[in-house]
């Protein structure tokens, strides 16, 4: 079995749905995930938005705009008029609902509940378009199978069990339809495994089937060596390691949720990056296996902080920096880089929610500083220990950009720099250049 998922521009248009039949049809059994079509869950939360705000009318406005490109999509979809009706039906019985929270009072369950719409939309008006073509095939309900537990990670063992239950339902079906990003809580409530998290449903799924491969169709064409938005010249890598993918993906990668990775790496799933517009593109295969040594890509990483810490008494003691994790540890702020002087600590965190609460904590015993408008420049590839010139030729490409912290040897898979977000362009020009020959 093989786990496919389509992104939101790959399902955005009735041309697009249209375009994905010979993707999903062919030899094999396939489970495809699908998300909401692009645009619409930014749309779900604005109008979650104007409800919390009670702005009734401008939510009705919005759900009013999306309901006209829908019916719109809906109607170039199908060619036959009972599936058309059938389209528009499916479509209205789904705006109606939307509109039915403008007269409620409004709460979280409710916004989980509205963003949950984009996905079982998508899904359905796909499902529809199959049977209209004459290709057998089921929509299965993610929120039969995909659940998270109190920590809000997938409860993998129930998700095993529940969709082998609902797989068990179709001895003869090849193809299943579900949709990506939604699940439900361990209150059984509708819930979502946060933006951009339908990758994450495909490798969760992935993992508890135990596919052959995990792949994920977007519109580009894999990873690239270099942020194609920021430099002119980039190309596509073919091969990557799961840790050298999950490098790229948490530090700036757009194409590929960071998370995304874990599930298919726990159980040496393969994950294949495809672009929907270039099927026959070879796109890019992350596995187990590390091949090729050398620097492979760069990526970006903006919004970070860094926090530098210094204690006089650091000389010599040992425990100042359990003392300065344990503060992190208890604001639930996880630290992406740290550097290391006798009697100083430099780190960074990308979520400031609570720099406030941990600066004073911490300068209860140490002298804090702290930076923002600091970009992580993350350099990923299989950089053998025992090898010379990687360090130079990286430092080298940022000869003119002031460093602020360097991280080297943490992994065999990453070098890290940080900078000031506005010497970013420069830096990735200048490694595009030095590292691979732009
Ligand atoms: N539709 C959701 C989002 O836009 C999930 C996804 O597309 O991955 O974030
Ligand atoms: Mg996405």
């Amino acid at each position: 079995m093989n786990i496919l998922k389509f992104g939101g521009t790959s399902v955005g248009s009735a041309e697009r749905m249209k375009a994905l039949v010979p993707l999903v049809t062919g030899a094999g059994k396939k489970i495809v995930v699908l998300s909401a079509m692009s645009g619409t869950t930014n749309k779900l939360v604005d109008i979650c938005a104007a409800l919390y705000q009670k702005q009734h009318q401008q939510a009705t406005l919005i759900i009013d705009e999306l309901e006209l490109i829908y019916i719109n999509e809906a109607h170039t979809l199908y060619a036959l008029e009972d599936y058309k009706i059938k389209g528009m039906d499916l479509v209205k019985n789904y705006f109606n609902y939307l509109r039915s929270f403008t007269l409620d009072m409004f709460t979280a369950n409710e916004e989980k509940a509205i963003l949950a719409q984009g996905e079982l939309l998508s899904s359905a008006l796909f499902f529809f378009y199959l049977q209209e073509t004459g290709i057998t095939a089921e929509l299965l309900s993610a929120l039969n199978f995909m659940r998270i537990d109190e920590n809000d990670e997938p409860n993998l063992s129930y998700i095993e069990k529940h969709l082998e239950a609902e797989l068990v339902k179709y001895p003869n079906t090849n193809l299943f339809i579900t949709q990506g990003y939604i699940c439900r809580n361990t209150f059984g409530e509708i819930d979502n495994l946060k933006r951009g998290g339908s990758d994450y449903t495909a490798s969760i799924i992935g993992a508890a089937i135990n596919a052959n491969e995990v792949q994920i169709w977007t519109d580009i064409d894999g990873m690239h060596n270099n942020d194609p938005r920021i430099v002119a010249k980039t190309h596509a890598i073919h091969a990557l390691s799961f840790d050298e993918a999950a490098e790229l993906a948490y530090f700036g990668a757009k194409i590929l949720h960071p998370t995304c990775i874990l599930p298919a790496q726990k159980r040496n799933i393969p994950v294949l990056l495809k672009n929907t517009m270039q099927p026959n593109a070879k796109g890019t295969l992350i596995s187990n296996v590390t091949s090729g040594e050398g620097i492979k890509a760069v990526a970006a990483k903006d919004g970070i902080c860094a926090i530098n810490i210094k204690s006089d008494r650091m000389l010599l003691a040992h425990g100042f920096l359990r003392a300065v994790f344990e503060i992190f540890e208890r604001y639930k702020t996880s630290i992406d880089m740290i550097t290391t002087s006798e009697i100083a600590v430099s780190l960074t965190i990308d979520n400031p929610k609570f720099l406030k609460e941990i600066t004073k904590e911490l300068g209860e015993f140490a002298n804090v500083a702290v930076e923002e408008d600091q970009t992580i420049i993350c350099i990923v590839g299989n950089i053998p220990k025992d090898k010379a010139g990687y360090g130079f030729k990286v430092l080298e490409a940022f000869k003119d950009i002031p460093l602020r912290m360097v991280s080297y040897g943490g992994s065999a898979n990453n070098i890290s720099v940080l900078i000031n977000s506005k010497h970013k362009k420069e830096a990735l020009v200048a490694l595009n250049e030095r590292l691979f020959g732009y």
